[in-house]
């Protein structure tokens, strides 16, 4: 696991990267079918192409399907992600190694690591001679790191005819697995003032500055934490020199939601917000970008399920909440019951200090290869 994992890591995959991420996907792809070529006789092998806005940019998107032994049952769906939130390059800085029982390198737990452990639970079914008896569709993206904007349909669509889905993401820091998620909106404000110059006639001119700073105090006062309602405007861009009264402005607003209809609710608000001038114009786009991963309980029942076989192999599988979303929200909102962070234990997500502890890399596999089996 250890030597495939150093594999993956030293494939550099960046999401803006389409040439890297296709050969990523490739090379885990290959991988899969040579450590499990039994197991997956009689599957169907597809290359999904990232198309939509911004197209070209991303890489395609991986599935394979696996037959189970009962004709008719419904899938289980295996999520996982070939894109990294590093640049080319980084390897250089943050090399591939292994010490004490710790192996690093760029992605190695977000989430090259849970890409493995895929593998090896279906190669271990694959010697093993056992055939679950639902299909498993597993399904590998290059766009999740910037917000699965080409992969978001195909997922949803999986993840609505599949039995339960198992999202290969990290586990929790202390190896617990998550059982819900927060939601994530992002949206877009422009505002259209006018220009004027600003000595010789700055009462012609309306500041879109101004007016967009007005909107960014409003929109951050919506922010209610204590329901799980947070709002950050973490990008501005306005103006053109400092001696003209400014024409436009936007910012870039992330939301964050426990709940699904706090979360339309505050969205509804923003989109209110709009400019003091009568005749500056204020325009929104985007919106929930993944709704909340919610602790139903189909969800608390295959977590315990999970647990079960985890004290079977003599460990404590804790569960706990993400404040940061994933695709398994996008599968949550498809109805469909959802566990997630069954990756390897580790730390440092998008950090330089990223890791995963060597050690729980088998275990990880067993307890996935007996969750495939048992569901
Ligand atoms: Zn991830």
């Amino acid at each position: 696991m250890l030597e495939m994992l150093g594999e993956f890591v030293r494939l550099e995959s960046p999401s803006d990267d389409p040439d890297a991420t296709r050969r990523m996907g490739a090379y885990a792809v290959s991988a899969l079918t040579r450590a499990a070529a039994s197991f997956l006789a009689g599957a169907e092998t597809d290359l999904i192409p990232a198309e939509d806005r911004g197209a070209a940019s991303r890489g395609p998107h991986r599935r394979v399907r696996i037959p189970g032994a009962e004709s008719g049952a419904r899938p289980l769906l295996l999520l996982g992600h070939l894109d990294t939130v590093w640049r080319n390059g980084t390897l250089e800085e943050l090399p591939w190694r292994v010490e004490d029982g710790i192996a690093r390198g760029p992605g190695v737990y977000d989430m090259k690591a849970g890409l493995v452990q895929t593998i090896w639970a279906l190669r271990a079914l694959d010697r093993r001679g056992l055939r679950p008896r639902r299909p498993i569709t597993v399904l590998w993206n290059t766009d999740e790191e910037v917000g699965s904007g080409t992969s978001a349909t195909v997922i949803a669509e999986e993840a609505q005819r599949s039995a339960a889905c198992l999202v290969m993401e990290p586990s929790l820091p202390g190896g617990a697995a998550k059982t819900r998620r927060r939601g994530v909106g992002v949206l877009e404000v422009r505002v259209e003032g006018r220009a004027a110059h600003a000595g010789l006639e700055p009462e012609r001119g309306i500041s879109a500055i101004a007016e967009l700073a007005r909107i960014v105090l409003a929109a951050e006062a919506l922010s209610a934490p204590e329901r799980g309602l947070t709002v950050n405007v973490g990008l501005i861009r306005g103006g053109t020199r400092s001696n003209v009264i400014p024409a436009q402005a936007t910012a870039t607003v992330d939301v964050r939601m426990d709940d699904p209809a706090d979360g339309e609710a505050l969205i509804a608000s923003l989109r209110k917000l709009s400019a003091s001038h009568p005749e500056a114009r204020v325009t929104w786009t985007g919106g929930a970008n993944r709704p909340p991963f919610v602790r139903t309980s189909e969800v608390a029942a295959l977590y315990w399920r999970a647990r079960r076989i985890a004290a079977e192999l003599d460990w404590d599988l804790g569960e706990g909440g993400a404040g940061g979303g994933s695709d398994g929200n996008i599968a949550a909102a498809a109805g469909t019951p959802v566990l997630d962070g069954l990756g390897p234990e580790g730390d440092g997500a998008h950090a330089r200090h990223e890791h995963v502890l060597v050690g729980d890399l088998p275990r990880r596999a067993a307890l996935l290869a007996a969750l495939l089996t048992e569901l």
